[in-house]
Parts: structure tokens; sequence; C-alpha cells
């Protein structure tokens, strides 16, 4: 059977990654998290001292970008594949709000999204993944036989993902986590390059009063409809 490419883009935490799991697992396709990948260059320049609140080397993290590898890998405890940084797994460190509060930054720059781009490209060679992010409908995989824009009200979002870390055990308040939001979608949407915006052929989903699985069966019936025009 053939395969298709699937780009979930939209704005920060509408349910991206649970949708796009949902679809990779039930179709057998690779799931790629592309917003890892932006964090995992932010944990590496706040580890090593390039960025605080006050202060941004911008310079030394540009130098130091080819050093920095970045790999998604399945452990044997579980059956997901987990970023790692450097060969350090660090699924669980790109997930706090330290790192929520510099992503958006780094990923304005242009040479950090020219590398981490190349890598995604590479990973969709042989179709059948499924990558969630800001751009990949319109940058990364502009030809993708399926394209989603999420979308949903920002209290929501912000709800959502206060539940999720508080569940995580972090220690959060929903105030900063609202503030983290719409500071993100900011960033996200005026940036110079790679902006987030609604590819032209993108199918717009607003799941505020959606439930999870009725929002995942009316997607995996776009996907099957996508893949029959392919056989
Ligand atoms: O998806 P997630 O919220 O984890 O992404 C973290 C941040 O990474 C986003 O707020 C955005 O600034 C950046 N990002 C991006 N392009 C992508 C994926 C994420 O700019 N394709």
């Amino acid at each position: 059977m053939n395969k298709i490419i699937i780009a979930i883009d939209g704005y920060s935490s509408t349910g991206k990654s649970t949708v796009a799991r949902q679809l990779a697992d039930y179709l057998n396709y690779i799931y790629v998290d592309s917003g890892a990948m932006y964090r995992a260059v932010a944990l590496f320049a706040l580890q090593n001292n390039y960025l605080s609140k006050n202060h941004f080397d911008k310079q030394s993290l540009l130098m130091s970008l080819p050093a920095i590898k970045i790999e998604f890998k399945k452990e044997a405890k579980n059956n997901r594949a987990d970023i790692f940084l450097n060969d350090k797994n660090v699924e669980k460190e790109i997930r706090t709000m330290h790192v929520s509060d510099f992503v958006s930054p780094i990923a304005t720059l242009s040479e950090v999204r020219k590398k981490l781009v190349s890598i995604q490209h590479k990973m969709g060679i042989e179709k059948g993944i499924v990558m969630d992010g800001r751009d990949i409908g319109t940058v990364v995989f502009p030809d993708a036989e399926l394209k989603i824009f999420m979308n949903a009200n920002t209290q929501v979002r912000a709800l959502r993902r206060y539940n999720e870390l508080i569940e995580k055990g972090q220690n959060v308040s929903f105030d900063e986590i609202l503030k983290n939001v719409e500071k993100r979608d900011l960033l996200d949407t005026t940036r110079i390059d790679s902006p987030l915006v609604k590819a032209t052929d993108a199918i717009e989903v607003d799941n505020s009063e959606t439930n999870r699985e009725d929002q995942f069966h009316i997607i995996l019936q776009l996907a099957k409809d996508r893949i029959a025009k392919r056989i």
C-alpha cells in the first residue's frame, strides 16, 4: 500500500502530538515530534549557559550547532521513540516549563531551523510519516498529501497543558502556563523565518469542544481517503 506524509501544524497545546501519535500507531507510520527538536536545541543552549533570562550568547550557540546531534531512538522499556541530545535521552528534560520559556526565541533562528528542517526532510524520504509542528505543511513537507491545522480556544489549551504538567508532577501555576502559551503563539506567528501560518491546502480542525476520540476518527478518515487516492 502506498504511504503518505501527514503534516500536522497548529498553535501550542492544541493536541497535535496526541492525534499525530494516534494516527501513526493506527497506520503503522513513524511519528516525529518536531517541537521536541527545537526544545532539545533550547536545552543545549541552557545547559551551556548560552541562554538565560537576561542574556543570550547567540554567537556561541551558532558556532556549536554543527556539534549538536539530535536523534530519535526507541528505548527497550517502551515502544515510543525518545529524543536524544548528543547521545543522552532528554525526553523528560525538554518538557519542563523552563525549556518552554526559552524555546520560541531559539526557534526564530534561521540557522537552527535550517539544520532541523534538513534532518526532518531525511526522515520523510520514504513517506509513511506523521510529523507535527509549526511549519510542516508550509516548509518541511509542502507536498504532504494530508495537512491538518489545529486550533482551540487559548484558555482550553492552557488548561490542558496545566493538567498534563500537574499529572507529571511539575510545580506550575495556570497563569504561568497561560502566559507561556500566549507568548509562544505570538513569537511563532510573527517570526520572520517560517512563521506559523495555515497552509492554503490545510484542513482546519478546532478542537475546543471535540473529544480526542471523535477528533481522531475525523482525521483518520481524511488520511484513509488520501491513502486510497494513491493506491
Ligand atoms: O510543539 P511544541 O510546543 O513542543 O514546540 C515547542 C516550540 O518549538 C514551539 O513553540 C515553536 O516555537 C517551536 N517549533 C517550531 N517549528 C516546529 C516545531 C516547533 O518553531 N516545526
